[in-house]
């Protein structure tokens, strides 16, 4: 006997023709796996796993969006542990200064007055 095959138009995988059933979210036939929500699941598995490392925290967070912005940001930033401040490198003439991120200031660097971004625009805050 030959099972019928077709394949899933949610999850692209084949199941036999006739355990095919309408889902009502979707407005389609569906495997079992995706009306059992099984392959939902698997997939939001998938995601959360994706988005962070373990061990990831807000620091972690925050840090990372600098470095994706780092590229137009003139100053690196480092968060000095047990304070708000932030102590920032300076990267056009290497100047170490710290950054109050809630006054924001200084508003640029101390030393050569290159402009520092408003670290504070990042969520994290
Ligand atoms: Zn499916
Ligand atoms: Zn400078």
């Amino acid at each position: 006997m030959n099972v019928v095959k077709a394949k899933c138009r949610k999850c692209g995988r084949e199941a036999p023709v006739d355990q095919f059933k309408l889902h009502y979210a979707f407005k389609m036939m569906v495997c079992p796996d995706c009306f059992s929500g099984k392959t939902q699941k698997q997939e939001e598995a998938k995601k959360v796993e994706n988005q962070k490392p373990a061990g990831w925290d807000q620091e972690d967070e925050y840090l990372n969006k600098f470095h994706q912005s780092k590229q137009r940001e003139a100053v690196q930033v480092r968060k000095i542990s047990g304070t708000e401040l932030y102590e920032c490198t300076c990267k056009k003439c290497a100047y170490k200064f710290k950054y109050d991120p809630y006054k924001q200031i200084p508003k640029s660097c101390p030393f050569c007055d290159e402009t520092v971004p408003n670290i504070r625009t990042s969520s994290f805050f």
